[in-house]
């Protein structure tokens, strides 16, 4: 039995439960399970008080309690949501099998996020599973999201980390642990799914109704509201995607449940940041095929999104066939939304205020040469914004069309009305200087799980702003080892 803390608004908290008054088919009550031994590993201050939370009751033992599942605030309902999803390509029934939602807290601000423990133990959706995660993996989300939150980038959020003095089963033996995710909420395309392969059209609805009335609640007095959020989707999906290909973000696991209704970036098991620039970069070692490859995210986010619009079908139209037509010309939009935001923000990277079409070609010819030279591609980007060829030689400096190119991109600098000093201010504002490269963040893990924790918060203070190329960002921009392949896994 969990042990229950005597204020439902102790440090803050103000949860609602409006999930658990969906209809019974979309989640399962369910209690943490308590651990034997709660202990905080990391707090986000800074989250926190935008969340209206006060943090020293938060690293209270009763607020550690909490954040572990072995306490429960009264009145509160956690349940594990239902979902269903495309894994790999393979349709699947799902659900949260070590995950936790404990409610919705209302901000100071007015907003309703989605507060849910992950690693917090069985449900009847776990399978085989054991319910619980591994200290590295929760840390490696911790500061994943929060690195793409400083990016600029939607994301879900990491509130704490707090291991459970129990130990977990993987390939070895390994510290367990809790995170305390923020999400706008975590409705996914593998949501809806799971509505139309389990529930009525009125559930379906009901859901579909939720949805809007937690993103897009104008859509509400729209003429046809289901086929606006589908619109919704697509486009955000696509300013996602986008932002994602910007930095270099290969997400691994873009698995439809791993695709979120609000446009947040979800689930980082087996992501990455891609050191070398090639659009076949993989990571992940299950993704054999290389599905999730970089070059392929926009294509996957795509097919997708069609799998949202096939479960939405029943509500587009009564007439199946006019519902499909809605639903295509709705997903053929995703393409230009998606080319859009890509050259809008490539042109940026590139000093530019106002893309012109003819910037594709000078914005693909960099790509070109830096896929040639086998360039680091925040490496690159940060160099030429930093202009400081002599000091600093690129790796693609020697590399054949470079010095072509480079004339074609000054001309066209030279041809904007901004000054050479906008442009660059621009480009420190569209590069960043830091990303959490594999081998800093493995190097920053390797030391917490041994008690240290002093590297991890050095590179989460150097991730909180990676555009301003400060004196202490400088040693988090060296690149890695050579010849190092890295490697993530799934099964986290
Ligand atoms: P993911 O690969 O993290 O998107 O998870 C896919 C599905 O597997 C989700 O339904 C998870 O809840 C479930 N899952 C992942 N790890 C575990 C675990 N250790 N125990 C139970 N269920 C899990
Ligand atoms: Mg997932």
């Amino acid at each position: 039995m969990n042990d229950q803390i005597g204020e439902p608004d102790f440090a803050g908290w103000r949860l609602e439960h409006s999930y658990a008054e969906l209809p019974s088919i979309f989640f399962t009550r369910q209690e943490p399970q308590p651990v034997r031994a709660p202990g905080l590993v990391l707090l986000n201050a800074e989250l926190a008080e935008e969340l209206g939370l006060r943090t020293d009751e938060l690293r209270s033992p009763a607020g550690v309690g909490l954040l572990s599942g072995c306490r429960t605030l009264p009145g509160s309902k956690p349940l594990a949501q239902a979902y269903a999803g495309h894994q790999f390509g393979y349709f699947t029934m799902l659900g949260d099998g070590r995950a936790l939602l404990l409610g919705e807290q209302r901000t100071p601000d007015g907003k309703l996020v989605d507060i849910q423990l992950k690693g917090s133990g069985r449900t009847p959706y776990s399978r085989s599973g054991d319910g619980r995660a591994a200290l590295g993996p929760m840390l490696r989300e911790y500061v994943i999201s929060e690195a793409m939150h400083g990016l600029g980038i939607p994301t879900t959020r990491s509130l704490a980390v707090v291991t459970t003095g129990q130990p977990i089963q993987r390939e070895r033996e390994l510290p367990g642990a809790v995170l305390t995710r923020v999400a706008a909420s975590h409705l996914r395309v593998g949501t809806f799914q799971f509505a139309a392969a389990k529930g009525s059209k009125e559930e379906l609805q009901v859901l579909a109704d939720y949805a809007i009335g937690r993103h897009d609640p104008e859509l509400q007095k729209a003429d046809q509201p289901y086929l606006a959020l589908l619109n919704r989707v697509i486009s955000r999906q696509a300013s996602l995607i986008a932002s994602w290909q910007l930095v270099g973000f290969v997400h691994g696991v873009m698995n439809t449940d791993n695709m979120t209704i609000s446009g947040e970036t979800i689930d980082y098991g087996p992501c990455a940041f891609m050191d070398t620039y090639d659009p076949a970069t993989v990571f992940s070692s299950i993704d054999s095929q290389g599905r999730y490859a970089y070059g392929n995210q926009p294509a996957i986010a795509v097919w997708n999104l069609a799998r949202l619009a096939e479960a939405l079908l029943p509500l587009l139209h009564e007439e199946q066939e006019r519902a499909v037509a809605l639903a295509e010309q709705a997903l053929a939009a995703f393409s230009d939304l998606y080319r859009q935001h890509w050259l809008a923000g490539m042109t940026r990277k590139l000093g530019l205020f106002q893309p012109v079409p003819e910037d594709e070609q000078l914005v693909s010819g960099l790509l070109r040469i830096m896929e040639t030279a086998r360039a680091d591609y925040t490496h690159t980007f940060r160099l030429l914004t930093l202009g400081d060829l002599e000091s600093s030689r690129l790796q693609i400096a020697d590399a054949e069309g470079y010095g072509e190119w480079r004339s074609r991109w000054q001309e066209r600098l030279g041809q904007q009305p901004e000054s050479a000093e906008q442009a660059r201010e621009l480009m420190k504002r569209s590069n960043p200087a830091v990303i959490p490269r594999n081998h800093r963040v493995e190097e920053a893990l390797e030391a917490a799980e041994q008690g240290e924790l002093a590297p991890l918060h050095r590179l989460l203070a150097a991730l909180r702003d990676p555009y301003a190329y400060s004196a202490e960002q400088e040693s988090y921009t060296e690149l890695p080892p050579q010849d190092c392949a890295y490697r993530t896994y799934c099964g986290t």
